[in-house]
């Protein structure tokens, strides 16, 4: 099945829509800056999506309280999820940009809950650089993370 895009321009795409209540949505859980609702595809039953009430294209786009307040609403998601469809393992996905897998541009995290033989496959090519080539990576992100903290 070919991945829903949403082209809709920012501010009116179906996430702020949802968010709006101009469209209808299996809504779990929502506060002043999350909301988490169903996912019409529902990869396995109990998929549920946590986004950002604010249109925020992406994780970048998110401010620290957004992040921390994401993480702890799928944190509970998750064992509430846990508790009523009792899967045997549980996947957070959260996909930034086309090439990351992005196909609604609105910032979402997936919580999907997996079983044995789901038929969800996540590839995973392992490169394995040189320990030289991974101590350089390890200096380029800690000089940005310098730059981003000053
Ligand atoms: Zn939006």
């Amino acid at each position: 099945m070919p991945a829903f895009v949403d082209t809709s321009p920012p501010g009116v795409c179906i996430f702020c829509k949802l968010v709006a209540g101009e469209i209808p949505a299996a809504v779990v859980y929502e506060d002043d800056l999350v909301i988490a609702f169903m996912d019409i595809g529902q990869v396995n039953p109990g998929h549920v999506l946590v986004a950002t009430k604010r249109h925020a294209q992406d994780l970048l786009a998110l401010t620290a309280d957004e992040c921390a307040r994401v993480m702890q609403v799928a944190h509970l998601v998750a064992a509430a999820v846990h508790e009523a469809f009792a899967p045997s393992g549980l996947t957070l996905l959260q996909a930034n940009g086309h090439d990351g897998g992005q196909t609604v541009f609105h910032f979402h995290m997936h919580v999907v809950p997996r079983h044995a033989d789901d038929g969800v496959h996540l590839s995973w090519p392992r490169k394995e650089p040189a320990g030289a080539l991974l101590q350089d990576y390890a200096e380029r992100i800690r000089a940005a993370l310098t730059q981003e903290q000053a």
